[in-house]
């Protein structure tokens, strides 16, 4: 599975297995961090739709980080800054609860069509 680490596709997993949303889990997260002013990585929010299992999951930020590293030394500096800044953006949609309205929103409309 795109070479995803094994901790944050486990704790996928196992929110899928509990009336649990992944997106809902790591936003608790992130909040429970900015309260305590802990410093949030945005090298863990390396893909969109892909949710480290902790915002500190070392796993998924040193994934962003070769992303970063691998764009900067192919492609150049300012291919590298637009992913740097579709992190940030992604970190901000988690934090903002931006992610889980679209997906209520998705729903709503996917529901009107099946009755
Ligand atoms: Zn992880």
């Amino acid at each position: 599975m795109l070479n995803y680490p094994t901790c944050c596709i486990n704790a996928y997993i196992k929110d899928l297995s509990y009336p649990l949303d992944p997106d809902e889990r790591i936003r608790e997260f992130v909040k429970s961090y900015q309260k305590k002013n802990k410093k949030i990585n945005p090298d863990s929010f390396c893909l969109e739709e892909f949710l480290p299992c902790r915002p500190e999951c070392e796993d998924a930020a040193s994934m962003g980080r070769k992303f970063e590293n691998d764009l900067r030394s192919q492609a150049g500096d300012s291919v590298a800054d637009i992913y740097r800044n579709i992190k940030l953006r992604h970190l901000r949609d988690v934090e903002e609860g931006i992610i889980i309205r679209l997906k209520k929103d998705r729903n709503r409309k996917t529901s009107k069509f099946t009755i």
